[in-house]
Protein backbone atom coordinates (compact mmCIF):
# COMPACT_ATOMS: atom_id res chain seq x y z
CA UNK A 1 0.00 0.00 0.00
CA UNK A 2 1.39 3.42 -0.56
CA UNK A 3 1.94 6.04 1.86
CA UNK A 4 -0.42 8.70 2.65
CA UNK A 5 -0.44 12.31 1.41
CA UNK A 6 1.06 14.64 4.34
CA UNK A 7 -0.60 17.15 4.18
CA UNK A 8 0.30 20.20 6.83
CA UNK A 9 -2.22 23.06 7.66
CA UNK A 10 -0.41 26.13 9.08
CA UNK A 11 -2.82 27.77 10.90
CA UNK A 12 -5.82 27.52 13.41
CA UNK A 13 -7.86 30.50 12.77
CA UNK A 14 -11.85 29.23 11.22
CA UNK A 15 -10.04 29.08 7.83
CA UNK A 16 -7.56 26.54 9.29
CA UNK A 17 -9.86 24.13 10.92
CA UNK A 18 -12.61 24.35 8.06
CA UNK A 19 -10.00 23.41 5.62
CA UNK A 20 -8.74 20.59 8.43
CA UNK A 21 -12.24 19.21 8.51
CA UNK A 22 -13.03 19.34 5.02
CA UNK A 23 -10.34 17.42 4.11
CA UNK A 24 -11.16 14.36 7.05
CA UNK A 25 -14.37 14.45 6.03
CA UNK A 26 -13.44 13.67 2.09
CA UNK A 27 -10.18 11.59 2.58
CA UNK A 28 -9.50 8.77 4.65
CA UNK A 29 -5.81 9.01 6.96
CA UNK A 30 -4.92 6.20 4.64
CA UNK A 31 -5.35 8.76 1.67
CA UNK A 32 -3.94 11.94 3.39
CA UNK A 33 -2.76 12.50 6.96
CA UNK A 34 -3.59 15.91 8.35
CA UNK A 35 -1.72 17.90 11.22
CA UNK A 36 -2.60 21.34 11.51
CA UNK A 37 0.57 24.14 13.28
CA UNK A 38 -0.96 26.62 15.45
CA UNK A 39 0.55 29.17 17.52
CA UNK A 40 -1.84 30.44 20.57
CA UNK A 41 0.94 32.57 21.34
CA UNK A 42 -0.31 34.27 18.12
CA UNK A 43 -4.09 34.05 18.12
CA UNK A 44 -6.74 34.37 15.60
CA UNK A 45 -8.25 37.23 14.41
CA UNK A 46 -11.15 36.66 16.79
CA UNK A 47 -13.84 38.47 14.36
CA UNK A 48 -15.22 37.01 11.47
CA UNK A 49 -19.16 36.10 13.11
CA UNK A 50 -21.57 35.78 10.32
CA UNK A 51 -21.58 33.41 7.43
CA UNK A 52 -23.64 33.18 4.43
CA UNK A 53 -25.47 29.71 3.37
CA UNK A 54 -22.66 27.76 2.06
CA UNK A 55 -21.37 27.35 5.90
CA UNK A 56 -24.58 25.51 6.19
CA UNK A 57 -23.49 23.09 3.83
CA UNK A 58 -20.30 23.19 5.38
CA UNK A 59 -21.57 21.52 8.70
CA UNK A 60 -23.50 18.88 6.47
CA UNK A 61 -20.30 17.76 4.72
CA UNK A 62 -18.68 17.43 8.01
CA UNK A 63 -22.16 15.96 9.67
CA UNK A 64 -22.54 18.01 12.35
CA UNK A 65 -26.04 19.09 13.20
CA UNK A 66 -26.70 22.39 13.93
CA UNK A 67 -28.39 21.41 17.22
CA UNK A 68 -24.84 20.32 18.44
CA UNK A 69 -22.66 23.29 17.10
CA UNK A 70 -25.05 26.34 17.59
CA UNK A 71 -25.16 26.18 21.24
CA UNK A 72 -21.64 25.60 21.58
CA UNK A 73 -20.71 29.02 19.80
CA UNK A 74 -23.86 30.19 21.04
CA UNK A 75 -24.50 30.78 17.31
CA UNK A 76 -27.94 31.96 15.86
CA UNK A 77 -29.82 31.89 12.63
CA UNK A 78 -29.02 34.33 9.85
CA UNK A 79 -31.77 34.96 6.85
CA UNK A 80 -30.03 37.64 5.39
CA UNK A 81 -28.84 41.19 5.73
CA UNK A 82 -30.34 44.66 6.52
CA UNK A 83 -28.85 47.55 4.74
CA UNK A 84 -29.53 50.89 6.91
CA UNK A 85 -28.79 54.63 5.39
CA UNK A 86 -27.15 53.42 1.97
CA UNK A 87 -29.02 55.44 0.06
CA UNK A 88 -31.09 58.20 1.62
CA UNK A 89 -31.79 59.97 -1.18
CA UNK A 90 -32.73 57.61 -4.05
CA UNK A 91 -34.44 54.57 -2.45
CA UNK A 92 -36.15 53.44 1.12
CA UNK A 93 -33.89 54.03 4.47
CA UNK A 94 -33.48 50.70 4.91
CA UNK A 95 -34.05 47.11 2.49
CA UNK A 96 -33.06 43.85 2.76
CA UNK A 97 -30.67 41.17 0.66
CA UNK A 98 -32.26 37.92 1.70
CA UNK A 99 -30.88 34.34 1.51
CA UNK A 100 -33.07 32.83 -1.16
CA UNK A 101 -34.69 29.96 -0.51
CA UNK A 102 -37.17 27.27 -2.77
CA UNK A 103 -40.67 29.21 -1.92
CA UNK A 104 -38.99 32.37 -3.64
CA UNK A 105 -39.20 29.88 -6.69
CA UNK A 106 -42.01 31.51 -7.40
CA UNK A 107 -41.98 35.08 -6.86
CA UNK A 108 -38.69 35.80 -8.39
CA UNK A 109 -40.06 36.43 -11.85
CA UNK A 110 -42.80 38.97 -10.39
CA UNK A 111 -39.28 40.52 -8.70
CA UNK A 112 -37.18 40.60 -11.79
CA UNK A 113 -40.45 41.69 -13.52
CA UNK A 114 -40.93 44.43 -11.29
CA UNK A 115 -37.97 46.08 -11.68
CA UNK A 116 -37.68 46.24 -15.23
CA UNK A 117 -41.38 48.22 -14.86
CA UNK A 118 -40.17 50.42 -12.59
CA UNK A 119 -36.87 51.07 -14.66
CA UNK A 120 -39.32 51.87 -17.40
CA UNK A 121 -40.90 54.47 -15.18
CA UNK A 122 -43.98 53.05 -13.52
CA UNK A 123 -45.02 52.47 -10.36
CA UNK A 124 -44.83 48.90 -8.80
CA UNK A 125 -43.37 47.47 -6.00
CA UNK A 126 -39.27 46.48 -5.89
CA UNK A 127 -38.93 46.50 -2.40
CA UNK A 128 -36.98 42.51 -1.86
CA UNK A 129 -38.33 41.87 0.99
CA UNK A 130 -41.81 42.25 0.17
CA UNK A 131 -41.00 39.29 -2.15
CA UNK A 132 -38.73 37.12 -1.11
CA UNK A 133 -39.44 34.56 1.85
CA UNK A 134 -36.52 35.10 4.49
CA UNK A 135 -37.24 38.85 4.36
CA UNK A 136 -40.31 38.12 5.94
CA UNK A 137 -38.80 36.04 8.60
CA UNK A 138 -36.11 38.70 9.66
CA UNK A 139 -39.00 41.09 9.80
CA UNK A 140 -41.24 38.75 12.24
CA UNK A 141 -38.09 37.13 13.52
CA UNK A 142 -38.63 33.95 12.88
CA UNK A 143 -36.03 31.33 13.01
CA UNK A 144 -35.94 30.05 9.34
CA UNK A 145 -36.46 26.14 10.15
CA UNK A 146 -40.11 25.03 8.31
CA UNK A 147 -42.62 22.92 10.23
CA UNK A 148 -43.15 19.26 8.39
CA UNK A 149 -46.04 20.19 6.64
CA UNK A 150 -44.25 22.94 4.63
CA UNK A 151 -42.42 21.00 2.19
CA UNK A 152 -39.93 23.41 0.81
CA UNK A 153 -36.19 23.96 1.59
CA UNK A 154 -35.19 27.17 3.51
CA UNK A 155 -31.53 28.52 3.12
CA UNK A 156 -29.85 30.06 5.95
CA UNK A 157 -26.86 30.92 7.11
CA UNK A 158 -25.61 31.66 10.66
CA UNK A 159 -24.19 34.43 13.22
CA UNK A 160 -21.69 32.99 15.78
CA UNK A 161 -19.01 33.24 18.24
CA UNK A 162 -15.51 32.95 16.13
CA UNK A 163 -13.68 32.34 19.06
CA UNK A 164 -15.81 28.84 20.14
CA UNK A 165 -16.10 28.16 16.99
CA UNK A 166 -12.60 27.56 16.39
CA UNK A 167 -12.56 25.46 19.55
CA UNK A 168 -15.44 23.54 18.48
CA UNK A 169 -13.75 22.82 14.98
CA UNK A 170 -10.79 21.74 16.80
CA UNK A 171 -12.58 19.38 18.69
CA UNK A 172 -13.91 17.90 15.89
CA UNK A 173 -10.94 18.07 13.33
CA UNK A 174 -8.57 16.17 16.77
CA UNK A 175 -11.64 13.07 17.23
CA UNK A 176 -11.74 12.73 13.30
CA UNK A 177 -8.42 12.41 12.93
CA UNK A 178 -6.19 15.66 12.39
CA UNK A 179 -2.77 15.68 14.23
CA UNK A 180 -2.64 19.00 16.27
CA UNK A 181 0.49 20.40 17.16
CA UNK A 182 0.83 23.77 18.88
CA UNK A 183 4.15 25.80 17.64
CA UNK A 184 5.17 28.90 16.77
CA UNK A 185 6.70 28.55 13.02
CA UNK A 186 10.21 30.12 12.82
CA UNK A 187 10.97 29.42 9.31
CA UNK A 188 9.45 28.19 6.00
CA UNK A 189 12.22 25.65 4.54
CA UNK A 190 11.96 26.28 0.25
CA UNK A 191 13.56 23.58 -1.60
CA UNK A 192 15.70 23.88 -4.54
CA UNK A 193 12.85 22.98 -6.49
CA UNK A 194 10.62 25.97 -5.28
CA UNK A 195 8.57 23.57 -3.66
CA UNK A 196 8.21 23.66 -0.13
CA UNK A 197 10.40 20.98 2.24
CA UNK A 198 9.16 21.24 5.70
CA UNK A 199 8.62 24.29 8.78
CA UNK A 200 10.30 24.49 11.71
CA UNK A 201 8.78 25.64 15.08
CA UNK A 202 10.49 27.01 17.98
CA UNK A 203 8.78 24.30 19.90
CA UNK A 204 8.17 21.16 17.82
CA UNK A 205 10.91 20.95 15.94
CA UNK A 206 10.55 20.46 11.86
CA UNK A 207 7.39 19.72 10.39
CA UNK A 208 7.33 17.79 7.11
CA UNK A 209 5.18 17.57 4.24
CA UNK A 210 3.73 16.80 0.82
CA UNK A 211 1.39 19.49 0.70
CA UNK A 212 1.40 22.63 3.01
CA UNK A 213 -1.83 24.89 3.49
CA UNK A 214 -0.98 28.48 4.56
CA UNK A 215 -3.75 29.93 6.90
CA UNK A 216 -1.72 32.00 9.17
CA UNK A 217 -3.87 35.26 8.29
CA UNK A 218 -3.13 38.27 7.53
CA UNK A 219 0.56 37.50 8.23
CA UNK A 220 0.63 35.33 4.91
CA UNK A 221 3.93 33.34 5.97
CA UNK A 222 4.47 30.51 3.50
CA UNK A 223 2.67 31.89 0.04
CA UNK A 224 3.57 35.20 0.24
CA UNK A 225 6.45 35.45 2.59
CA UNK A 226 7.69 32.48 1.67
CA UNK A 227 7.49 31.92 -1.81
CA UNK A 228 6.89 35.19 -3.38
CA UNK A 229 3.55 35.33 -4.39
CA UNK A 230 2.32 39.10 -5.19
CA UNK A 231 -0.41 40.57 -3.50
CA UNK A 232 -2.81 42.50 -5.01
CA UNK A 233 -4.53 45.41 -3.18
CA UNK A 234 -7.95 46.47 -4.28
CA UNK A 235 -7.66 50.28 -2.04
CA UNK A 236 -8.48 51.82 -5.34
CA UNK A 237 -11.68 50.55 -4.72
CA UNK A 238 -12.38 49.54 -1.93
CA UNK A 239 -11.38 52.05 0.90
CA UNK A 240 -12.31 50.50 4.32
CA UNK A 241 -9.06 49.51 6.21
CA UNK A 242 -9.45 49.28 9.59
CA UNK A 243 -12.36 48.09 11.98
CA UNK A 244 -13.23 48.61 15.59
CA UNK A 245 -14.94 45.85 17.50
CA UNK A 246 -17.60 46.52 20.66
CA UNK A 247 -20.08 44.02 21.97
CA UNK A 248 -23.51 44.82 23.88
CA UNK A 249 -26.46 43.05 25.69
CA UNK A 250 -28.26 40.67 23.91
CA UNK A 251 -31.59 41.16 22.62
CA UNK A 252 -34.86 40.08 22.96
CA UNK A 253 -36.98 38.89 20.58
CA UNK A 254 -33.49 37.30 18.71
CA UNK A 255 -32.92 38.64 15.81
CA UNK A 256 -32.30 36.53 12.85
CA UNK A 257 -30.76 39.10 10.35
CA UNK A 258 -27.28 41.36 10.33
CA UNK A 259 -28.00 44.89 10.22
CA UNK A 260 -25.06 47.08 8.10
CA UNK A 261 -25.77 50.32 8.80
CA UNK A 262 -23.98 53.18 7.35
CA UNK A 263 -22.08 55.61 9.40
CA UNK A 264 -19.70 58.63 8.17
CA UNK A 265 -16.97 56.99 7.18
CA UNK A 266 -18.27 53.44 6.42
CA UNK A 267 -20.57 50.95 7.65
CA UNK A 268 -21.49 49.37 11.32
CA UNK A 269 -22.21 45.40 11.68
CA UNK A 270 -24.90 44.50 14.17
CA UNK A 271 -24.45 40.83 14.54
CA UNK A 272 -27.28 39.07 16.92
CA UNK A 273 -25.59 35.63 19.20
CA UNK A 274 -27.69 34.31 21.96
CA UNK A 275 -25.02 35.72 24.57
CA UNK A 276 -24.39 39.48 22.80
CA UNK A 277 -24.68 41.50 19.89
CA UNK A 278 -22.01 41.93 17.91
CA UNK A 279 -20.52 45.24 16.38
CA UNK A 280 -18.44 46.61 14.39
CA UNK A 281 -17.02 49.80 12.55
CA UNK A 282 -15.60 49.30 9.35
CA UNK A 283 -13.83 52.13 8.34
CA UNK A 284 -11.44 54.18 6.09
CA UNK A 285 -8.02 55.42 7.88
CA UNK A 286 -8.04 57.67 5.26
CA UNK A 287 -11.08 59.57 6.82
CA UNK A 288 -11.46 58.97 10.26
CA UNK A 289 -8.97 58.35 13.16
CA UNK A 290 -9.43 55.13 15.23
CA UNK A 291 -10.30 57.45 18.24
CA UNK A 292 -13.18 58.99 16.37
CA UNK A 293 -14.27 55.68 14.84
CA UNK A 294 -14.39 54.55 18.61
CA UNK A 295 -16.54 57.36 19.70
CA UNK A 296 -18.90 56.71 16.92
CA UNK A 297 -19.42 53.71 17.28
CA UNK A 298 -20.43 53.90 21.45
CA UNK A 299 -22.48 56.10 20.32
CA UNK A 300 -24.13 54.21 17.29
CA UNK A 301 -24.62 51.80 19.83
CA UNK A 302 -25.51 53.34 22.83
CA UNK A 303 -22.70 52.29 25.11
CA UNK A 304 -22.02 56.18 26.15
CA UNK A 305 -20.39 54.96 29.59
CA UNK A 306 -17.45 52.60 27.99
CA UNK A 307 -19.14 49.96 29.77
CA UNK A 308 -17.72 47.71 27.03
CA UNK A 309 -14.25 47.10 25.75
CA UNK A 310 -13.59 48.43 22.09
CA UNK A 311 -10.89 46.64 20.06
CA UNK A 312 -9.38 47.91 17.25
CA UNK A 313 -8.18 45.51 13.91
CA UNK A 314 -6.21 46.54 10.77
CA UNK A 315 -7.26 44.59 7.14
CA UNK A 316 -4.92 43.96 4.13
CA UNK A 317 -8.10 43.61 1.37
CA UNK A 318 -6.92 42.37 -1.22
CA UNK A 319 -6.10 38.59 -2.79
CA UNK A 320 -2.92 37.08 -3.71
CA UNK A 321 -1.82 36.87 -7.80
CA UNK A 322 -2.26 33.10 -7.64
CA UNK A 323 -3.74 31.47 -4.43
CA UNK A 324 -2.11 27.76 -5.22
CA UNK A 325 1.52 27.65 -6.07
CA UNK A 326 3.81 24.15 -6.19
CA UNK A 327 2.45 22.49 -3.17
CA UNK A 328 1.10 25.74 -1.21
CA UNK A 329 -2.26 26.53 -1.24
CA UNK A 330 -3.16 29.78 0.62
CA UNK A 331 -6.50 29.78 1.97
CA UNK A 332 -8.48 32.53 4.56
CA UNK A 333 -6.93 35.80 5.91
CA UNK A 334 -4.22 34.59 3.86
CA UNK A 335 -4.99 34.04 0.30
CA UNK A 336 -7.43 37.33 0.52
CA UNK A 337 -9.97 39.74 2.27
CA UNK A 338 -12.66 41.59 1.33
CA UNK A 339 -14.41 43.94 3.37
CA UNK A 340 -16.86 41.82 5.60
CA UNK A 341 -19.88 43.67 4.02
CA UNK A 342 -21.62 40.49 3.28
CA UNK A 343 -20.00 38.00 5.19
CA UNK A 344 -18.24 36.46 2.21
CA UNK A 345 -15.25 35.56 3.69
CA UNK A 346 -15.79 31.97 4.74
CA UNK A 347 -17.71 31.15 1.86
CA UNK A 348 -14.66 31.95 -0.11
CA UNK A 349 -12.65 29.49 2.19
CA UNK A 350 -14.96 26.58 1.64
CA UNK A 351 -15.19 27.28 -1.76
CA UNK A 352 -11.21 27.44 -2.09
CA UNK A 353 -11.05 24.30 -0.19
CA UNK A 354 -13.41 22.27 -1.71
CA UNK A 355 -12.36 23.29 -5.66
CA UNK A 356 -8.57 22.09 -3.93
CA UNK A 357 -9.84 19.34 -3.05
CA UNK A 358 -11.62 18.05 -6.30
CA UNK A 359 -8.75 19.47 -8.38
CA UNK A 360 -5.93 17.45 -6.39
CA UNK A 361 -7.69 14.25 -5.87
CA UNK A 362 -8.59 14.54 -9.81
CA UNK A 363 -5.21 13.95 -11.02
CA UNK A 364 -4.56 11.28 -8.23
CA UNK A 365 -2.43 13.87 -5.59
CA UNK A 366 0.66 13.29 -8.21
CA UNK A 367 0.51 16.49 -9.76
CA UNK A 368 -0.59 20.47 -9.25
CA UNK A 369 -3.09 21.44 -11.68
CA UNK A 370 -2.92 25.10 -10.60
CA UNK A 371 -3.73 27.37 -13.96
CA UNK A 372 -7.29 26.56 -14.05
CA UNK A 373 -7.71 26.19 -10.04
CA UNK A 374 -6.04 29.96 -10.07
CA UNK A 375 -8.28 31.40 -12.76
CA UNK A 376 -11.86 30.38 -10.52
CA UNK A 377 -10.75 31.38 -7.37
CA UNK A 378 -9.53 34.93 -8.40
CA UNK A 379 -13.00 35.07 -10.64
CA UNK A 380 -14.67 34.06 -7.41
CA UNK A 381 -12.59 37.10 -5.79
CA UNK A 382 -13.31 39.36 -8.26
CA UNK A 383 -17.24 38.94 -8.05
CA UNK A 384 -17.47 39.51 -4.62
CA UNK A 385 -15.68 42.59 -4.56
CA UNK A 386 -17.77 44.19 -7.66
CA UNK A 387 -20.95 43.51 -5.39
CA UNK A 388 -19.55 45.33 -2.70
CA UNK A 389 -17.74 47.83 -4.59
CA UNK A 390 -21.13 49.04 -6.22
CA UNK A 391 -22.56 49.36 -2.64
CA UNK A 392 -20.07 52.53 -2.82
CA UNK A 393 -20.42 53.51 -6.18
CA UNK A 394 -23.89 53.82 -5.70
CA UNK A 395 -24.65 55.55 -2.62
CA UNK A 396 -26.55 58.46 -2.39
CA UNK A 397 -25.40 59.95 1.08
CA UNK A 398 -24.16 63.35 0.80
CA UNK A 399 -22.75 63.49 4.96
CA UNK A 400 -19.15 62.93 4.27
CA UNK A 401 -16.58 63.38 2.25
CA UNK A 402 -15.97 59.70 2.35
CA UNK A 403 -19.04 58.70 0.55
CA UNK A 404 -18.53 61.13 -2.02
CA UNK A 405 -15.17 60.07 -2.77
CA UNK A 406 -16.89 56.75 -3.30
CA UNK A 407 -19.65 58.01 -5.26
CA UNK A 408 -16.68 59.33 -7.34
CA UNK A 409 -14.69 56.77 -7.75
CA UNK A 410 -14.51 55.69 -10.89
CA UNK A 411 -12.12 52.42 -10.20
CA UNK A 412 -14.77 49.43 -12.03
CA UNK A 413 -13.43 46.35 -13.11
CA UNK A 414 -15.27 45.99 -16.95
CA UNK A 415 -17.58 43.92 -15.35
CA UNK A 416 -18.89 45.96 -12.99
CA UNK A 417 -19.07 48.68 -15.54
CA UNK A 418 -21.12 46.35 -17.69
CA UNK A 419 -23.77 45.43 -15.44
CA UNK A 420 -24.45 49.08 -14.38
CA UNK A 421 -24.78 50.36 -18.26
CA UNK A 422 -27.41 47.06 -18.58
CA UNK A 423 -29.19 48.34 -15.94
CA UNK A 424 -29.58 52.29 -16.50
CA UNK A 425 -30.55 50.85 -20.30
CA UNK A 426 -33.08 48.62 -19.21
CA UNK A 427 -31.48 45.92 -20.76
CA UNK A 428 -31.42 42.42 -19.58
CA UNK A 429 -29.52 42.23 -16.50
CA UNK A 430 -29.98 38.48 -16.01
CA UNK A 431 -28.57 38.07 -19.30
CA UNK A 432 -26.10 39.71 -19.29
CA UNK A 433 -24.73 37.76 -15.56
CA UNK A 434 -24.89 35.30 -18.09
CA UNK A 435 -23.04 36.27 -20.75
CA UNK A 436 -20.34 37.14 -18.46
CA UNK A 437 -20.21 33.79 -16.80
CA UNK A 438 -20.17 35.45 -13.51
CA UNK A 439 -19.51 33.05 -11.47
CA UNK A 440 -19.57 34.80 -7.42
CA UNK A 441 -22.11 33.89 -4.76
CA UNK A 442 -24.12 37.01 -6.18
CA UNK A 443 -26.49 35.94 -8.68
CA UNK A 444 -28.97 37.77 -10.75
CA UNK A 445 -31.63 37.94 -7.99
CA UNK A 446 -28.51 39.35 -5.39
CA UNK A 447 -28.19 41.73 -7.93
CA UNK A 448 -31.50 42.97 -8.72
CA UNK A 449 -32.17 43.23 -4.80
CA UNK A 450 -29.19 45.45 -4.71
CA UNK A 451 -29.98 47.99 -7.00
CA UNK A 452 -33.62 47.97 -6.48
CA UNK A 453 -33.25 48.53 -2.34
CA UNK A 454 -31.00 51.79 -3.42
CA UNK A 455 -33.84 52.82 -5.65
CA UNK A 456 -31.71 52.90 -8.77
CA UNK A 457 -34.40 53.80 -10.71
CA UNK A 458 -35.07 57.28 -12.88
CA UNK A 459 -38.30 59.16 -12.64
CA UNK A 460 -41.82 57.80 -12.51
CA UNK A 461 -43.23 58.72 -15.59
CA UNK A 462 -46.08 61.45 -15.50
CA UNK A 463 -48.68 58.77 -17.14
CA UNK A 464 -49.21 56.13 -15.04
CA UNK A 465 -51.23 52.91 -15.91
CA UNK A 466 -52.30 52.00 -12.63
CA UNK A 467 -51.64 48.50 -12.96
CA UNK A 468 -48.63 46.23 -14.09
CA UNK A 469 -47.54 45.71 -10.51
CA UNK A 470 -47.42 41.82 -10.41
CA UNK A 471 -46.75 41.99 -6.48
CA UNK A 472 -50.38 43.46 -6.19
CA UNK A 473 -51.58 41.35 -9.01
CA UNK A 474 -50.53 38.04 -8.09
CA UNK A 475 -51.24 38.64 -4.64
CA UNK A 476 -48.00 38.19 -3.46
CA UNK A 477 -48.51 39.76 0.02
CA UNK A 478 -51.16 36.82 0.82
CA UNK A 479 -48.64 34.13 -0.68
CA UNK A 480 -45.47 35.48 1.97
CA UNK A 481 -48.05 35.85 4.68
CA UNK A 482 -48.89 32.03 4.15
CA UNK A 483 -45.57 30.78 3.82
CA UNK A 484 -44.53 32.50 6.91
CA UNK A 485 -47.55 31.04 9.22
CA UNK A 486 -45.31 28.15 8.99
CA UNK A 487 -42.01 29.09 10.73
CA UNK A 488 -41.70 29.39 15.10
CA UNK A 489 -40.00 32.43 16.91
CA UNK A 490 -36.12 32.46 16.34
CA UNK A 491 -35.92 32.89 20.45
CA UNK A 492 -38.15 29.72 20.92
CA UNK A 493 -36.50 27.62 18.26
CA UNK A 494 -33.12 28.31 20.02
CA UNK A 495 -34.39 28.35 23.99
CA UNK A 496 -35.04 24.07 22.29
CA UNK A 497 -31.20 24.17 21.50
CA UNK A 498 -30.42 24.36 24.80
P1 LIG B 1 -6.68 33.99 11.67
O1 LIG B 1 -7.92 33.86 12.48
O2 LIG B 1 -5.89 35.23 11.82
O3 LIG B 1 -5.78 32.74 12.02
C1 LIG B 1 -4.41 32.72 11.70
C2 LIG B 1 -3.79 31.52 12.37
O4 LIG B 1 -2.43 31.43 11.96
C3 LIG B 1 -3.81 31.59 13.89
O5 LIG B 1 -4.09 30.32 14.42
C4 LIG B 1 -2.35 31.96 14.21
O6 LIG B 1 -1.96 31.51 15.47
C5 LIG B 1 -1.63 31.22 13.09
N1 LIG B 1 -0.29 31.72 12.85
C6 LIG B 1 0.10 32.91 12.32
N2 LIG B 1 1.44 32.99 12.30
C7 LIG B 1 1.90 31.81 12.79
C8 LIG B 1 3.20 31.29 13.05
N3 LIG B 1 4.31 31.98 12.81
N4 LIG B 1 3.29 30.05 13.58
C9 LIG B 1 2.18 29.32 13.86
N5 LIG B 1 0.94 29.77 13.66
C10 LIG B 1 0.81 31.00 13.14
N6 LIG B 1 -15.62 36.68 7.72
C11 LIG B 1 -16.87 36.25 7.56
O7 LIG B 1 -17.07 35.20 6.93
N7 LIG B 1 -17.92 36.94 8.07
C12 LIG B 1 -17.75 38.10 8.75
O8 LIG B 1 -18.73 38.67 9.22
C13 LIG B 1 -16.44 38.61 8.88
N8 LIG B 1 -16.20 39.76 9.53
C14 LIG B 1 -14.91 40.21 9.65
C15 LIG B 1 -14.65 41.46 10.25
C16 LIG B 1 -13.36 41.93 10.31
C17 LIG B 1 -13.10 43.27 10.93
C18 LIG B 1 -12.28 41.17 9.81
C19 LIG B 1 -10.86 41.66 9.89
C20 LIG B 1 -12.53 39.94 9.24
C21 LIG B 1 -13.84 39.46 9.14
N9 LIG B 1 -14.10 38.25 8.52
C22 LIG B 1 -15.38 37.83 8.35
C23 LIG B 1 -13.02 37.39 8.06
C24 LIG B 1 -12.81 36.29 9.08
O9 LIG B 1 -12.47 36.84 10.34
C25 LIG B 1 -11.70 35.36 8.64
O10 LIG B 1 -11.91 34.99 7.30
C26 LIG B 1 -11.73 34.09 9.46
O11 LIG B 1 -11.70 34.37 10.82
C27 LIG B 1 -10.57 33.20 9.09
O12 LIG B 1 -9.37 33.80 9.52
P2 LIG B 1 -8.04 32.98 9.29
O13 LIG B 1 -8.22 31.65 9.89
O14 LIG B 1 -7.68 33.06 7.88
O15 LIG B 1 -6.96 33.84 10.09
Amino acid sequence: MSKPRRVVIVGGGTAGWMAANLLVSRWSREEVAVTLVESPQIGTVGVGEGSTPTLRRFFQLIDVADSDWMPACNATYKVGIRFDGWSPEGGPRSYRHPFFSQPDTFVTPSFLVNCRTRRLGLDVTTAPDKFFLNGALAGDHLAPLATENFPFDIDYGYHFDALLLGRYLTQVGVSRGVTHIEAKVSQVVVADDGLIDRIETDEAGSVSGDFFIDCTGFAGLLLQQALGEPFIDFATNLYNDAAVALPSAALSPLPCETVSTALSAGWCWHIPLTSRIGNGYVYSSRFLTAEDAEVELRRHVGDLDGAYEARHLKMRVGQLRRHWCGNCLAVGLAQGFIEPLEATALLLVQVTVEKFMDAWSSTGFASHPTESFNKQIVAHFDGVRDYIVAHYKLNTRNDSDYWRANRNNDVLSDSLRHLLDVWYRCDDLSAEIERQQLVSHFDTRSWHCLLAGYGVFPALADDQPGRGDLYVERDIERYQRGCALNFESHTAVMAAYG
